[in-house]
């Protein structure tokens, strides 16, 4: 089945700016900006200003500039907050949810860059 994007979804509404951000950082192909509801103390979400639902749609179908700008962009903003190893960060985790099992909330492809407080084991078992 191929990828449905919706062009009403919340991601869609704030790079049409219906929706105001907190932006981090904008380049030609990407946006990066504060979550609403941050799980950690630095809460970060990179998005394609294209129409991708997730991961995999992007990674297949964009164009190599915009998945070269996304990643540039994605690691500009580690340096920017202080989070890398490399920089003596604490360093930090990325998450992309795709899908029901993972429960994806808004379905436009987006990374979330997570850092500020150990962050513990990547899953809860759950046996
Ligand atoms: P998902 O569960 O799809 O991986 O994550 C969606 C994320 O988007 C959640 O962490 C949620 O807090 C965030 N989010 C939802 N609506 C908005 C919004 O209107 N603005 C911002 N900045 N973040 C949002």
């Amino acid at each position: 089945m191929p990828h449905h994007y919706d062009p009403q979804n919340i991601f869609a509404r704030i790079l049409r700016g219906e929706i105001p951000n907190d932006t981090v950082l904008e380049t030609e192909h990407t946006l990066a900006f504060r979550d609403i509801r941050p799980q950690t103390p630095q809460h970060v979400l990179v998005i394609p200003k294209g129409a991708y639902v997730c991961f995999d749609h992007f990674a297949s179908e964009a164009s190599a500039d915009e998945i070269v700008d996304f990643h540039r962009t994605a690691a500009q903003v580690c340096a920017m907050l202080g989070i890398s190893p490399a920089d003596g960060g604490n360093g930090f985790r990325t998450v992309s949810n795709a899908g029901l099992d993972a429960v994806q909330e808004v379905p436009h492809y987006h990374m979330h860059i997570l850092a500020g407080r150990p962050l513990g084991p990547m899953l809860s078992r759950r046996d």
